[in-house]
C-alpha cells in the first residue's frame, strides 16, 4: 500500500541520503514493490525482477529488501503459514487471514488503537499492528 506521495524517485533519493548504493537491480525491485500493491512474497519478487532483468540473483534480490527494510522503506508481515510477505512501508495497517481458506483482510490501523493503548498502559509493550495477522475465519469458512 505506497502512500500517495510516494515516488520511486523519492524513495531513490532516501536510499542515497542514508548513503545507500542505487543499483539497476536495486532501482527494478523497487519498480516492482511500487507498481504492485499487493502483498508480494521474496518469490514472487524476484519472478517480477526476473523477468526484467533475468540476471539478478535471489540472493541480491534477499539482500536488497533486507537493505530497504533496515532503511524502512519496506516492511513484511506473516500471513499464516506462508512465507512472509513485503510491501513498500506506508499506512500502518493490520491483516486478518483466513486459516481455512487463506483470505486476508487490510484492516486500518485504527481498529488496533483501543487493543495497543491498552496493551502499552498495562503491558509497557509496543504491538507492531503491521507484522503479524489475526488468525480466524472468514464469514463464508464460518457459516459453512
Ligand atoms: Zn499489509
Ligand atoms: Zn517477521
Ligand atoms: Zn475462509
Amino acid at each position: 500500500m505506497p502512500q500517495r506521495d510516494l515516488t520511486v524517485e523519492s524513495i531513490v533519493d532516501r536510499i542515497r541520503a542514508s548513503g545507500g548504493r542505487v543499483t539497476p537491480a536495486k532501482r527494478t525491485l523497487i519498480d516492482v514493490l511500487f507498481s504492485s500493491d499487493q502483498h508480494l512474497t521474496a518469490e514472487d519478487i524476484t519472478a517480477h525482477v526476473q523477468s526484467t532483468s533475468p540476471e539478478t540473483s535471489p540472493s541480491t534480490i534477499y539482500r536488497n529488501l533486507e537493505e530497504l527494510e533496515q532503511l524502512g522503506i519496506v516492511v513484511h508481515a506473516h500471513l499464516g503459514r506462508a512465507a512472509a510477505v513485503y510491501h513498500l512501508a506506508g499506512p500502518v495497517h493490520g491483516h486478518l487471514i483466513c486459516s481455512n481458506c487463506g483470505t486476508t483482510i487490510e484492516v486500518p490501523s485504527p481498529y488496533f488503537e483501543s487493543f495497543t493503548t491498552a496493551v502499552w498502559n498495562d503491558f509497557h509493550f509496543m504491538v507492531d499492528r503491521h507484522h503479524l495477522a489475526i488468525s480466524g475465519l472468514c464469514a463464508a469458512c464460518f457459516e459453512r
